[in-house]
C-alpha cells in the first residue's frame, strides 16, 4: 500500500472505534522516509508509513501539487547533477563527440 493509498484509504481504530481517511490521521515520530500515523482521538498506533517515491508523486493523480513540485525540483537536479558528471568525466578524458561537436 503507497502513502497516498493510506492518505485517501478509511481507516478503523480498533481501540475507540474512530473511523475516517489515513489524511486525518496524526503524524508521530518521522524521519526522512517516512512517519509514524496514529489514532486522532486516542493515539492507536496505526504504523510506519513509507512517503511517496518521487516516480509516485510524478504519475499518481492524488499527489498534492506540492509533491508533484517538489519530485519535479528534484528530478531537476538528478538532470543537473548527470550533466555536472558528464562534463567533469569530459575534462578528465576528453569531451564526447557531442561536445566537441558543439565546441569545435
Ligand atoms: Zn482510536
Amino acid at each position: 500500500m503507497s502513502w497516498y493509498d493510506f492518505m485517501e484509504n478509511p481507516r478503523t481504530c480498533p481501540t475507540c472505534a474512530w473511523t475516517g481517511p489515513g489524511s486525518e490521521t496524526t503524524m508521530g515520530d518521522a524521519f526522512h522516509d517516512g512517519s509514524e500515523r496514529h489514532c486522532p482521538k486516542c493515539g492507536h498506533y496505526f504504523g510506519y508509513w513509507v512517503y511517496p517515491l518521487i516516480s509516485e508523486s510524478l504519475t499518481d493523480p492524488r499527489a498534492p501539487g506540492e509533491d508533484c513540485l517538489f519530485a519535479e525540483v528534484v528530478m531537476e537536479r538528478v538532470a543537473e547533477i548527470h550533466a555536472a558528471e558528464a562534463i567533469a568525466k569530459a575534462a578528465r578524458g576528453g569531451p564526447p563527440k557531442q561536445l566537441l561537436l558543439r565546441f569545435s
